[in-house]
């Protein structure tokens, strides 16, 4: 018999990435291209869903040809998406009516203050498990219905089709026929509800979107479709689509977090912590989100609290792209092991205000304690430092919520090759952090989604047997200096708030 695959489409916030595992969960064949990331204003991130869709035909194109296969050694195909970013089209052309609005993208921000008047910023929670928030999908649909001339009325009439860009590419991968997505991206849009697992019709009329926009939700791991026969797919021609998960719950899922009290953290763009809590959805009293974390067809859903940061890796790109401190992202940890610790500064990186456990858009980024000392070795370590503390913020709110200390955090993510931030992490959180030998859980989740719904693989203890640890960290840092800097990095989170007028939105 000849060797069979599952392929994964990871598209992420920078980047479309398509991988080919095999039976054992190791990535055979990969191909990646960036697209472009669009800032027409201050607080604005736009993408080009077309340019987002021609890269994820050339990476699977890549993908099949760098291992010579096609649709008969394929067994599925999985998708996971960057999450919450939305996209409005043209049901009859296909076309985007606007580029896609990006999930960091802060300019819903008075829609939601105008929504957060009547009921405050959880008046959707109960229902939801999500605080108002410029962050998720339904407010973004709104500003566009409200800025482009005529999308109001189309949508109403059914003409015009809303997604997170896993529907995106559904739709496209099906050649228009299927509108669907999964659970654990319908539950990121603050338009459904957890327990029902469908639209809150109530919801989406208070915030403004039309029903009829909306795709079909389905499980996280069934057949939806086959791939259609579309020019540069031919590899993966009627292969059964059959996984859907956004990127942080695929990667809760390719950690193999199946058990309730375990939990992952993805050190990526932004930082994004899961616990999974089993069949019950946990309220957050700490700021986390409840979110739905995978669901195997007709399976119950099983849910997580989320503790969602903004600004981590791309903390280190502005570092790179902005202030050019550093040639490559990788350099920051050369530019960081120059000096001994930070030199007394702290950068709190609120570009996108404050995510969990804060949930403050008025906030913006600082750097403080600066003094004439100060040299790029403490900023570059200042960077690393901030993804550290925000994660703690984030573990410390999740122990308290769950009421079980973690024992140890499994980490994935383009950042925790990062030996410096690494240790620093176990340090400044005092438990160990284990890294996997496979690094891309978020692919490698939606592949088992998707080999899990055509019976590749048995079972989620099947899946829990490739799980392997690469790397430990242990914490060794002395508690004295552990408490000193936390208490820094408190005092200076304070002044990242109010920061934000009404006339400077
Ligand atoms: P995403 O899936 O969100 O697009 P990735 O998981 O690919 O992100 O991670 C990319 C992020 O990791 C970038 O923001 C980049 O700045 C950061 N990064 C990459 N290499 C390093 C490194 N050696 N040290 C610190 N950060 C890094």
């Amino acid at each position: 018999m000849t060797e069979r695959y599952v392929l994964a489409i990871d598209q992420g916030t920078t980047s479309s990435r398509a991988i080919l595992f095999d039976h054992s969960g190791v990535p055979r064949a990969s191909a990646q291209k960036e697209h472009e990331q669009s800032f027409p204003k201050a607080g604005w991130v736009e993408h080009d869903p077309l340019e987002i869709w021609e890269r994820t035909v050339e990476v699977v194109g890549s993908a099949c040809a760098e291992l010579g296969v096609g649709p008969s050694e394929i067994a599925a195909v999985g998708i996971t998406n960057q999450r919450e970013t939305t996209v409005v089209w043209d049901r009859e052309t296909g076309e985007p009516v606007y580029p896609a609005i990006v999930w960091q993208d802060t300019r819903t921000d008075r829609i939601v203050t105008e929504l957060e008047e009547d009921g405050g910023p959880d008046r959707f929670r109960a229902s939801t498990g999500l605080p108002l928030s410029t962050y998720f999908a339904g407010p973004k649909i709104r500003w566009i219905l409200d800025n482009v001339s005529g999308a109001r009325e189309r949508a109403e009439a059914g003409a015009l089709a809303f997604g997170t860009i896993d529907s995106w590419l559904l739709w496209r991968l099906t050649d228009g026929e299927v509108h669907a997505t999964d659970v654990t991206n319908a539950s990121r849009t603050l338009l459904m509800d957890l327990e029902s697992l469908a639209w809150d019709e109530e919801i989406c009329g208070e915030i403004g979107v039309p029903v009829e926009m909306l795709p079909q939700i389905r499980s996280s791991s069934e057949v939806y479709a086959e791939v259609a026969e579309l020019p540069g797919l031919e590899c993966v021609r009627g292969v059964p689509i059959a996984g859907i998960l956004g990127d942080q719950q695929a990667a809760t899922f390719g950690q193999a977090c199946f058990a309730p009290g375990t939990a992952k953290n993805t050190y990526g763009t932004g930082n994004f912590m899961l616990l999974n809590t089993g069949e019950e959805a946990v309220a957050s009293e700490h700021g986390l989100l409840t979110t739905v974390c995978y669901r195997l067809g007709d399976a119950p859903a099983v849910y997580a609290l989320e503790g969602s940061i903004a600004v981590t890796g791309s903390l280190v790109q502005w570092l790179r792209d902005n202030l050019k401190v550093i040639e490559t992202a990788s350099e920051v940890e050369e530019r960081a092991r120059e000096v001994e610790d930070n030199g007394g500064a702290y950068i709190v990186p609120a570009f996108s205000g404050l995510f969990a456990p804060h949930w403050r858009s008025d906030a913006r980024g600082v750097v403080v304690g600066l003094t004439r000392f100060v040299n790029r070795g403490h900023l570059a370590r200042a960077v690393l430092e901030a993804t550290a503390y925000q994660t703690r913020e984030v573990l410390e709110a999740m122990d308290a919520d769950s009421e079980v200390p973690l024992k140890e955090l499994r980490v994935d993510g383009g950042m925790v090759v990062n030996e410096l931030l690494m240790q620093f992490q176990a340090d400044i959180l005092d438990v160990d952090v284990v890294r996997p030998e496979v690094i891309e859980t978020t692919a490698l989740g939606a592949a088992y989604a998707a080999g899990l719904a055509v019976g590749f693989w048995e079972s989620t203890e099947e899946l829990e047997a490739n799980w392997s640890e690469d790397r430990r960290w242990s914490p060794q840092m002395d508690s004295k200096d552990r408490d000193r800097m936390w208490r820094q990095w408190n005092k200076a989170v304070t002044r990242t708030l109010d920061w934000v007028d009404d006339d400077v939105r």
